[in-house]
Parts: C-alpha cells; structure tokens; sequence
C-alpha cells in the first residue's frame, strides 16, 4: 500500500454527498425515525406495561398476523417468537427440531455455527456439513438419513445469498437461518417447514427476540419431540414457546420496544406492498452498488457469480493500493457508519447493508462519497 499524502481523517465529505441517513450496518441496521415516533407517541400508554395484558398481546398478535400476510403464509403455518434471538434458536432447535439427524450448509461464520450446535449435542449424531469457501455456496443433497436440512437464506458475513428450495428428493424438515434475508429477500414458503430470524436487520429493530415460521410439519416435530424423553431447558423449549406464542406472549418477558419497532416496520412494509416491494427496493439498491463497483477501477464484488450476489449485504473488496479500513474510518468520521466488513472474514473490503428501511438514493450517494474519499487519500 502507499502512504497517504492526505491526513485521512481531515478528509471532509461535503454535502451532497452525504446521505439522508449514515447507517450501513447489517444489524443493529437502521431504524426509521417514522418508527421512534409512533414509539414515542405510545410511550406513555404501552412501554412500561405488562406483556400479559392485552396492549402489549396485541401488539404482538399483530406481528404474528402481519408476518402470515407479510410471507403469504400457507394455511396451518404459525407464527413463533420468543427471547435470546437466533443464537439462542439455534439451541431451541437443537433440542426440539433435529430428530436424529441434520445437514447444514456451511459457507460463512453464521451458516457454521448450527452446525456446531448440533455436534455438540450428545443426544444427536454427527451432523452432515457440506461446506464451500466464503464467498461462494454449496448445495443440499438429500440423504435419507437426515431429517432436519439447515439452510442459511442470506450468509450476512459473507453477502451470499440462497434461492430457498427443498432438496430435491429429500423427505426432512427444512429450517432456513433467515436473519438477514428475511423481510428483503423473496421466497416461496411451501420450500421451507422453519423460516427463523431476528428483528434487528431487515425488520428494522432491535436484537434479543427470534420469530419463526413453522410449517405443520414443523409443528409436529416440535410437538412429537416435546412429548419425548429428551431433556430441553425450558428457556429453550420450542413447545412453551409455541404454547406462548398460540397467546400471543412470550415465555418470559420480553423488550416492549423491540416488539413495537418491529410491528412498525412490518406495517410500512405491508402497506408500501409487501414483500415484493421490499425485495423490490432492496434489488434496486443492489443493482446501483453492484454497478457501481463492477464499473470502478478499484472496487470489485466479492462474490464472484452474480447469481450468488446477495441484494440485502454487499461484500465490496477493494485494490490492495487503497485500504477499506480507512476508508471506512473516514466514511464514520463523517457519519456514514458500519460500512466496516465482517472482521473474522479479514478482506480488504467493505460490507453494506441494504436492508427495505435503507433508501437506494442513500446508496447511490455513499457510492459518490466512497469515490470522493478514494479520489482525496490519493491526491
Ligand atoms: C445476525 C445473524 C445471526 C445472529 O443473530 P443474533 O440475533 O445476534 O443471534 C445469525 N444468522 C445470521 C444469518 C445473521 O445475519
């Protein structure tokens, strides 16, 4: 790399190229003002009340309702949610959705995760990892022996993003980890039994809470394993957590405000049109920040085929002559935040979140100012 003649953090963005809103992040992600203040306005009514009566129940039957619109969920699919966010389902299912045995499809650190959750569990065989390298993506294979398929909708430290369908030939249960896909990316719900995430990145609120999105399928197994002799924590139980959910509750309290962000966020996006409207939007952004880097001398995209180019994160490397680090530090000392890349991944690039709540005008203006800065630390 050559040393910079500028002092990079002197280097001031002026301000048109500086987007209605600096947030970036693949989650935390941005959450819409329109959203603090239809917060605000219940602050004295809802926050602060409890979750067993019915201002806060309501609130949330409307998530599960408008998820069911939201996914056009099939009839007999319920909407679940619960406390500890994916990480924590990734336990829940462990205990109360793998049978014997599942698949996992392994090509980022979120995807390998599952995985690892279901090796270490001494009431499970050996689960079957197909890998591929970061960046790209493998495909599932049915085997007979497998009862649980464990895809991955949008692997976030990656930006790859899967087309959800069923193995071909397979007879399990398909769970997609969708937590950054879901609410930006399309799909098609009789591919899936188990479409599980958390509100912090495409539903524009805050962390600690996972929904799921179960199939009959699923809820028999839940059901099957839950009468079994298998020990699950109760915490982890995803049959207190149907049982719950049936209430339109939790099993223990969960945060108010993140459960109201979301609802929020999942009205503007009914009312804008749905699903195929936030996709929509979300592969505009795409389309401009990929034809941005495709165009420009120092910028590529990371992930080498198109159709694996994720339209929610983009992994964007750069030129060994320009480091992203610096880039992103200037980009934050100018208020556009979180363009950092995932740091166990250690490229030289930047990551972009472009969730629904992002505009695509606020892309095609950060595209302008990652230009001006490159163009500044190389005069
Ligand atoms: C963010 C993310 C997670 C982790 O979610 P938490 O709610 O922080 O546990 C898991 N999987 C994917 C694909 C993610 O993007």
């Amino acid at each position: 790399m050559i040393p910079y003649m500028t002092e990079p953090l002197d280097i001031v963005l002026p301000a048109s190229l500086l987007p209605g809103d600096g947030r970036f992040g693949c989650g935390p992600s941005k959450v819409r003002k329109d959203q603090i203040d239809a917060l605000s306005a219940v602050s004295g009514t809802y926050l602060g009340t409890s979750h067993r009566q019915a201002t806060v129940k309501d609130v949330v039957g409307e998530v599960r309702e408008g998820m069911r619109q939201f996914f056009s969920l099939p009839e007999g699919y319920e909407v679940l949610l619960g406390n500890g966010g994916t990480t924590c389902f990734w336990e829940a299912a462990t205990f109360g959705l793998i049978e014997r045995k599942s698949q996992h499809l392994s090509f980022g650190e979120f995807s390998s995760k599952f995985a690892s959750s279901a090796k270490a569990a001494p009431f499970l065989e050996d689960p079957e990892v197909i890998k591929a390298e970061p960046g790209s993506r493998p495909q599932a294979v049915a085997n007979a022996e497998v009862d649980l398929y464990a895809l991955t909708h949008n692997e976030t430290s990656t930006g790859v993003a899967m087309h959800i369908a069923r193995p071909e030939g397979s007879t399990g249960l398909v769970a997609v980890d969708a937590t950054s896909g879901a609410g930006g990316l399309r799909v098609d719900p009789t591919e899936f039994d188990c479409y599980y995430f958390a509100p912090q990145k495409c539903f524009a609120s805050d962390g600690g809470l996972w929904l799921a999105l179960c199939s009959p399928a699923a809820v028999e197994r839940i059901e099957r394993i839950a009468a079994s002799e298998r020990y699950i924590p109760a915490f982890l139980d995803l049959k207190i957590a149907l049982d719950n959910s049936r209430l339109n509750q939790t099993y223990n309290t969960p945060a108010l405000a993140t459960i109201f962000l979301l609802n929020e966020q999942l009205r503007w996006m009914n009312d804008q049109g749905g699903l195929e409207w936030a996709a929509g939007r979300c592969d505009r952004s795409a389309e401009i920040l990929y034809s941005w880097a495709e165009a420009s001398d120092f910028a590529r995209p990371f992930v080498e085929l198109e159709q694996d180019r994720s339209h929610v994160v983009a992994t964007i490397d750069f030129d060994d002559a320009i480091d992203a680090a610096v880039v992103a530090k200037v980009l934050r000392a100018n208020g556009i935040v979180d363009t950092e890349p995932y740091r166990k991944l250690g490229r030289n690039q930047l990551r972009i979140a472009m969730f629904p709540a992002v505009d695509p005008d606020d892309i095609a203006t950060l595209c302008g100012a990652i230009n001006h800065v490159v163009g500044a630390l190389q005069s």
